[in-house]
């Protein structure tokens, strides 16, 4: 991996890979996509590094954390939204201006149509074959934008809804209401779990 990353030439991606990897643990082919939608988004968008994102990841395993450092956008300040379609896609949208109710953004995704030029990527993209990180990353270094596919796209603002809290009549525990439940959402749960172990228990 060193080697391939030796071969990157532009300062910017080798940055953002320094930041990116200790959060991630290590350079992935999925998490080195996800550093590029970020770079496509960004040029299209025309946002500096470093601004808050709003992101929606198709998938949920290794492309959000390069989203999470490089966007700024986490699941705890809701600016990162796992819709996990199992596809290697995200929608990315700047924050909104106040009181817009729609803002502009862009969806781009790893386009197996294109990968198919790169057969090693290919490979991977597909699961045809055991292929190793590097190998697929240093295709993508070589493919740079070529392998992605995008469209910008009208985004609605989603509305703040009133927050609301009660205090479940079962447990005692508060909660934020959904709409005039009287019972938490774990309670049922927790009931069916109990029975669950009881019947497990006297057979
Ligand atoms: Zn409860």
């Amino acid at each position: 991996m060193e080697e391939v990353i030796r071969s990157i030439t532009d300062p910017e991606l080798l940055s953002q890979i320094e930041r990116v990897v200790p959060f991630h643990g290590y350079l992935s082919t999925g998490v080195f996509v996800g550093i590029q939608i970020y770079n496509i988004a960004r040029r299209r968008l025309g946002f500096p590094e470093g601004e808050r994102l709003f992101v929606t990841c198709e998938t949920s395993s290794c492309m959000p954390d390069a989203f999470q450092v490089l966007g700024g956008c986490t699941i705890g300040n809701k600016g990162l939204r796992i819709e996990n379609l199992g596809k290697m896609a995200a929608t990315i949208s700047r924050r909104a201006p106040r009181d817009a109710k729609r803002v502009n953004g862009i969806r781009i995704v790893l386009d197996p149509a294109k990968t198919a030029t790169y057969p090693r990527l290919h490979s991977w993209y597909m699961n045809i074959d055991k292929v190793p990180h590097e190998v697929a990353i240093s295709d993508l270094i070589r493919a740079e934008d070529g392998v992605y596919t995008w469209e910008m796209v009208d985004l609605e603002v989603p509305e703040k809804p009133e927050k609301r809290t009660a205090v479940c009549q079962s447990c005692g525990e508060s909660f934020v209401l959904k709409a005039d439940e009287r019972i938490c959402k774990s309670c049922p749960q927790r009931s069916k779990k109990s029975i669950e172990i009881c019947s497990a228990g006297i057979r």
